[in-house]
């Protein structure tokens, strides 16, 4: 059997590697590191973590990313396996030894019969005889690759930086205050002329909230990360220093917007939000861009009228970060659509996060072992963390309605907002509690998202409900 060759020896990288190996392919992972370097990776090791050590929450009964652990230690995850025995104490939150952990993927990486590691940089596409490929070279794919997937894909086709806007959950917008309207009702394609949400502010408001982004605490960039400020993509911050009415007359101009609830009075400011996902449960801020530190963001942004508990899935920020239009240019099951068997995983996909492109790792690692074997290997069920992962990337995002034709596509970690709503009726009071909040709802529904994935997984994995065990020998 002919080898199936991954690019970059990362976190996605070292996972799908394993995957296929485990699957008794042989598998050639080129690694750069060690030929040359990057300019975060401080080591030569494989899934070096370039810089915090925390694989966030590890709670599998109410949190996205605790569940995504729990699916990953059920599908023999090397990622998870090296973290667990390499954990250190952090709370609710799963923390890392990083050079032990980075130690073990190496050792089980090397030691594995099915697995030649080459330290090279691979500088173009694969050539025709790597038939099956899996490209994961991350957030810093080498200048050379990059160039080589621009020239295959289109100038559009690769971001270098993520200019992300603040993502929120629908159901936390306090629509009393806030109402449905498109600017001059305007219908777009796939439009209803109600597509965003509008905040609306009064001059008092609108003045306090532009003093508070000035005096925000803002998170500066890294040397090597230059100043990637470039058109329409200025944070919200940085527009707000260059005068008072520069919003007003930007993002949040108020011009063709009626509040439903006072139509009389018209809106000094008015904050937007468009919708971020099929499903309709996230909702993004628009031209809300911002490098102010995470803190900073959530008490700013609840100062907007209607935003008040506002809950975000994600906040707001501007990093370097290569990933490709992922709806756009992959399959379901993460195959370059121009170029069959050449799949992509991880960071480039436009996820986000250690343990976000490890899981979009595993699932290229099996996508590809599937077809090097003949075999047809259904997608993970839109229901479990994998899936609704996995449906951001290829294809869950919405067409911009702003600018027909092109995709808002922005990197996104695992979040509840990306899985399906529940069966009506599944939240009920239980029997024998007197009061059930909203708040109470709202873990209940975490709780019977969570629970409904790890069962959907493990059947798709073909696993016995009953014995929901974390593999526990993937290195042993
Ligand atoms: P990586 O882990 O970066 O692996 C890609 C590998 O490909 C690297 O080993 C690289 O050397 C190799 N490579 C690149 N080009 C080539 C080539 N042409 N040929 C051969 N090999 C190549 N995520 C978090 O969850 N928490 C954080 O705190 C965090 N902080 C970050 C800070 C910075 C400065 C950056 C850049 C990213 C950060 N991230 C963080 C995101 C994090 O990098 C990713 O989540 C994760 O490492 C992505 O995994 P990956 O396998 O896609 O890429």
């Amino acid at each position: 059997v002919s080898p199936i060759h991954v690019i970059g020896g990362g976190l996605a990288g070292s996972e799908a590697a394993w995957q296929i190996a485990q699957s008794g392919i042989p598998v050639t992972l080129h690694e750069m590191r060690g030929v040359r370097g990057t300019d975060a990776h401080k080591t030569d090791g494989l899934a070096e973590l370039v810089c915090s050590n925390s694989f966030r929450s590890d709670d599998a009964t109410s949190n996205a990313v605790g569940v995504i652990h729990a699916e990953m230690r059920l599908a023999g995850s090397l990622i998870m396996a090296c973290a667990d025995r390499n954990q250190v104490p952090a709370g609710g939150a799963l923390a890392v030894d990083r050079d032990g952990f980075s130690d073990a993927v190496t050792k089980a990486i090397s030691e594995h019969p099915l697995i030649t590691i080459v330290r090279e940089e691979v500088q173009g596409l694969p050539p025709a005889e790597w038939d099956l490929a899996i490209l994961a070279t991350g957030p810093l794919t080498s200048p050379a690759l990059a160039a080589a997937i621009q020239a295959e894909t289109g100038e559009d086709s690769l971001a270098f930086f993520d200019a992300i806007a603040p993502i929120v959950y629908r159901e936390s917008i306090n629509m009393d205050i806030c109402w449905y309207q498109s600017r001059y009702d305007k219908m777009g394609p796939g439009g209803t002329g109600k597509d965003y949400i509008n905040c609306p502010m009064d001059e008092a408001q609108y003045n306090a909230f532009i003093d508070a982004l000035v005096a925000g605490d803002t998170t500066g960039f890294k040397e090597w990360e230059g100043t990637p400020y470039f058109d329409g993509c200025l944070p919200i911050e940085v527009m707000a220093e260059r005068g008072r009415e520069t919003l007003r007359h930007g993002p949040m101009k108020p011009m063709g917007l009626t509040n439903a609830h006072n139509p009389t009075v018209k809106p000094y400011a008015v904050v937007q939000l468009r919708q971020d996902n099929a499903l309709g449960t996230l909702y993004n801020m628009v031209g809300f861009q911002t490098k102010l530190k995470y803190g900073a963001q959530a008490e700013i942004f609840r100062m907007i009228p209607g935003l008040e508990n506002a809950e975000f899935a994600r906040l707001g920020g501007l990093h370097r970060n290569t990933y490709i239009n992922s709806p756009m240019f992959l399959d379901g099951t993460l195959s370059l659509k121009s170029r069959p068997g050449l799949r992509f995983a991880g960071q480039v996909t436009g996820c986000e996060g250690y343990v976000e492109s490890a899981a979009i790792g595993l699932l290229a690692g099996r996508f590809a072992a599937a077809e090097r074997k003949g075999v047809a290997l259904a997608p993970p069920p839109a229901t479990t963390a994998f899936g609704a992962l996995l449906g951001h990337i290829t294809g869950g995002h919405l067409v911009s309605h702003d600018e027909p034709g092109k995709r808002s596509f922005q990197p996104m970690n695992i979040n509840f907002g990306l899985f399906p709503e529940l069966e009506p009726g599944s939240i009920a009071k239980p029997e024998g509690v007197k009061r059930f909040r909203g708040k109470d709802k709202a873990i209940m529904k975490k709780q019977l998202m969570a629970a409904r994935a790890l069962r959907d997984c493990a059947a798709w994995l073909g696993l016995d409900t009953e014995e929901n065990q974390a593999p526990s020998s993937a290195t042993s």
